[in-house]
C-alpha cells in the first residue's frame, strides 16, 4: 500500500505523469482537478456551486475537497494505494488528510515535488488542449495531434481546452499556488514525510524516469 502525494504548480506535470504511474506502479489517480470537472459535467448541485471558482482560477473550499477524497480512498480501487494529484492543496487539507490517514491506519505518504521554472510553465498552459472523448493531452506549439484535428489515441474529433487555461485565471492559480500549497513544503518537512525533488522541466519520459527511481528506492526502505 503506498499513498503519493504530488506537489508542483499548474502546469508542471502532474496528471502527465500521474497517468503514467497508475499503470507502473498500480495505483489509482485521484485528480481532484478532474473530479471536479466531472461534478460540473453532471450538472449537479457541488457542480453548479464551484464551477465560477474553479473558472476564476479560485480554489474551492477545503470542506468539499476533504468530503470528496474521503468517499474515494473508501473504494476498492485504492486498496493497492493511490496517486494524490491536486490534493492536498492547502495546509489545512493536508491536515485534515493527515487526520484521515491516522484513523484508517494508512501508511504515511511519500511526497514528490516537482521543481520547475515559472515563466515556462505559462507557455505549457496557455496552449494546451485534450481530447473530449478519451483525454488525451496535446499541446498547440509542443505536442499536435500526428493528423490534424484527429486524436492519435482514439481517433476523435473533439477536442477542448480548459476555461481555467486562459491569462487571467493561469495568474490567479499562481497565486494561489504560491501563497496556499507551497508551505505545503514546509509542512512536510516538519511531519518528517520530507518531499523527494524531481526536475519538473526535464522531459516527460526523464521526469517520469526520476519518479520510478525516487518511488523504487522508497520500496526498498
Ligand atoms: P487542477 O486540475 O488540479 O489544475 O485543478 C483545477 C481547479 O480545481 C483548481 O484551480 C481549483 O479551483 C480546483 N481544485 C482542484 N483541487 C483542489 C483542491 N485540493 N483544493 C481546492 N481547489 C481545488
Amino acid at each position: 500500500m503506498k499513498i503519493v502525494i504530488l506537489l508542483g504548480p499548474p502546469g508542471s506535470g502532474k496528471g502527465t505523469q500521474a497517468k503514467r504511474l497508475q499503470q507502473t506502479f498500480g495505483l489509482a489517480h485521484l485528480a481532484t482537478g478532474d473530479m471536479l470537472r466531472a461534478e460540473i459535467a453532471s450538472g449537479n448541485a457541488l457542480g453548479r456551486r464551484v464551477k465560477s471558482i474553479m473558472d476564476a482560477g479560485e480554489l474551492v473550499p477545503d470542506h468539499i475537497l476533504v468530503a470528496l477524497i474521503r468517499s474515494r480512498i473508501a473504494r476498492p480501487e485504492c486498496r493497492h494505494g493511490f496517486i494524490l494529484d491536486g490534493f492536498p492543496r492547502t495546509v489545512p487539507q493536508a491536515e485534515a488528510f493527515d487526520r484521515l490517514i491516522a484513523e484508517e491506519q494508512l501508511p504515511r505518504p511519500i511526497v514528490i515535488e516537482f521543481t520547475v521554472f515559472e515563466p515556462e510553465l505559462v507557455n505549457r498552459l496557455s496552449g494546451r488542449f485534450t481530447c473530449q472523448t478519451c483525454g488525451a493531452s496535446y499541446h498547440d506549439h509542443f505536442h499536435r495531434p500526428r493528423v490534424e484535428g484527429m486524436c492519435d489515441f482514439c481517433g476523435g474529433h473533439e477536442f477542448v481546452r480548459r476555461a481555467d487555461d486562459q491569462p487571467e485565471a493561469i495568474r490567479t492559480r499562481f497565486r494561489a499556488y504560491r501563497e496556499q500549497t507551497a508551505p505545503l513544503l514546509d509542512y512536510y518537512k516538519r511531519t518528517g514525510d520530507i518531499p523527494l525533488e524531481v526536475d519538473g522541466m526535464a522531459d516527460i519520459d526523464g521526469v517520469t524516469r526520476q519518479i520510478e527511481a525516487v518511488l523504487g528506492g522508497v520500496a526498498q526502505r
